[in-house]
């Protein structure tokens, strides 16, 4: 491919204007952002941003579709709609993973991945009628019965990150919709055309108006959201300083937050790995979707004598992976997402080099050759705790091996990081993944598994700074946090039982 940085992007009277009131939002008050092909670099759309007053206009809807019937309807109806959307998103799988690959940037067949993932998580909400079932002591006190049932919480928002477009939005959709919620979805301003298209697909579906609409925006947007006294809860997922300040926003306005962060996901090797599948799992682990994963593999924590082999096995796989435009067949990465993307992750790799970093396969290059947001896959060895390469969530493909000589001081190293999203270990000793799965502080795992996101019957979610609040994406928790309960405590006197010598005589 040539050298062909673009320096202008297209004019912006002839770019279509998304959002605004073609997905409900009423009032966009003229602030607009623009939405790029992260492949060519050139802006394709105009998103118009959604007020206060449009979030207000939004409340009310959702308010009025969730009292005049949402929150009555049956399991059986909340069901048809899943099970109906379910059928339009395969009709549509084409045109959703189109919309990912061209404002993301990742390839077609990650996009596809995903699209597989979003419907496996839909697919986890089936057994929700278990979930939602309550529950029943009877003759707690002569006479008395309390039993326990589960309500949607009203109105709820979920704040979506750019990096799964579909997934999350979707997973998060159908958790609320089938616990009986009205829902107002703000994607990702840099990826907002799926969010679009799946808002009309939950119409179709058969959500009455006003039950699922789209807020556009970004900071602004998120803090009307967070303020509004009629949304009872806001999901959020993206990175930890915005999951942290929506968590302390939200709660302050008195809804229940669940707020997902960003991550530093280590890989333990041990020396007794099996080497060529370590590595092989490790390059697809740190460098699918061009390392914008939460559960992207980030630090290859190398002990004892395994680094230097580990580091050749993996330099020596960087230059079959096929770089270029998402759409282009056989692309294994995509580019980053934004210009300033790419310009933050070149950044920390200049950083971490003049801190001591050594740079074993060199990415940085690319951004100079090719047009659009690409950084090509890098390699760092001799990363260190207190280097920005360490310390700061790179979200980019960029993966640098940290020596130590135990699996002891491995654990301790994970410990001691902040954030707590996923961790994984590759050795062929099972006393030393098992010490490894109790003692390591993450909420997800990996044996020999390089990004141990659960099936979605359990729920997504880390520890430490990767979450603020409880719960979890799918799974228990998510319709644990998309519902409340209500105890409900009866004494029915049956004074027919007397004459029919049934009344309870305590012993004498
Ligand atoms: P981001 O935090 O920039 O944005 C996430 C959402 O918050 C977007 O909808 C955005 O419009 C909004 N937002 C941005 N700035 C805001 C502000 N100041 N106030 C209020 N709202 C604001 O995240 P991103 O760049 O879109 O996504 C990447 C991040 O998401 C990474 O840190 C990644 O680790 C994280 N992530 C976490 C998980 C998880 O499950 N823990 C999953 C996917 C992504």
């Amino acid at each position: 491919m040539t050298s062909t940085v673009p320096t202008h992007t297209q004019s912006s009277e002839a770019l279509p204007l998304i959002g605004g009131s073609a997905t409900g939002s009423t009032d966009p008050t003229g602030v607009t952002s623009d939405v790029f092909d992260p492949a060519t670099g050139l802006v394709t759309k105009r998103l118009a941003h959604t007020s206060a007053e449009g979030v207000d206009a939004l409340v009310a809807a959702a308010r009025l579709a969730w009292r005049s019937g949402w929150r009555d309807s049956t399991q059986k109806q909340r069901f048809a709609l899943v099970m109906r959307l379910r059928e339009l998103l395969l009709e549509r799988r084409a045109d959703l993973i189109e919309l990912i690959v061209s404002e993301n940037g990742k390839s077609s067949a990650d996009a596809g991945g995903e699209f597989d993932r979003a419907l496996d998580g839909l697919d986890s909400v089936l057994s929700f009628p278990v979930a939602l079932q309550g529950s029943y002591s009877a003759q707690v006190a002569s006479g008395v019965d309390t039993h326990s049932v589960i309500h949607p919480l009203g109105v709820v928002t979920t704040i979506t990150p750019f990096n799964f477009p579909l997934m999350i939005p979707l997973w998060d959709a159908v958790a609320a919709l089938v616990c009986g919620n009205a829902v107002i979805h703000k994607p990702s301003p840099r990826v907002p055309s799926a969010a679009i298209l799946l808002a009309e697909l939950i119409g179709q579906a058969g959500a009455p108006e006003g039950v699922y609409t789209v807020a556009h925006g970004d900071a602004a947007t998120v803090d009307a959201l967070l303020d509004h006294p009629g949304i009872a809860a806001a999901s959020f997922v993206g990175s930890t300083p915005v999951a942290r300040h929506v968590y302390q926003r939200g709660t302050h306005a008195g809804k229940r937050v669940q707020a997902m962060g960003g991550a530093k996901n280590h890989v333990v090797v041990m020396p007794d790995c099996d080497l060529e599948f370590t590595a092989d799992s490790l390059v697809s682990g740190a460098f699918g979707s061009s390392g914008q994963r939460c559960m992207a593999v980030t630090i290859a924590v190398a002990v004892g004598d395994v680094a230097d082999s580990l580091r050749e096995a993996i330099a020596a796989r960087i230059p079959a992976l096929h770089v270029g435009p998402g759409r282009e067949p056989g692309c294994d990465m995509g580019p980053v997402v934004s210009r300033e993307s790419q310009a933050r992750i070149v950044a920390l790799v200049d950083q971490g080099e003049r801190e001591g970093v050594e740079v074993v396969v060199d990415g940085r290059p690319l951004a100079q050759q090719l047009a659009g947001f690409f950084v090509g896959p890098t390699l760092l060895d001799r990363v260190t705790p207190h280097t920005a390469v360490y310390d700061e969530e790179i979200f980019g493909p960029v993966l640098g091996i940290l020596r130590v000589d135990s699996l002891r001081s491995a654990i301790d190293l994970i410990d001691a990081n902040p954030y707590g999203n996923g961790a994984s270990i590759f050795t062929s000793d099972g006393g030393a993944a098992h010490t490894f799965s109790r003692e390591v502080e993450t909420g997800m795992l990996g044996v020999n598994v390089p990004v141990p996101v659960p099936v979605n019957s359990f729920s997504t979610g880390g520890w430490k700074a990767s979450v603020f609040g409880a719960h979890g994406l799918l799974g228990p928790e998510a319709f644990r946090f998309y519902s409340r309960q209500k105890q409900i405590t009866t004494r029915w006197p049956d004074s027919g039982s007397q004459s029919m010598g049934m009344a309870f005589k305590p012993a004498t």
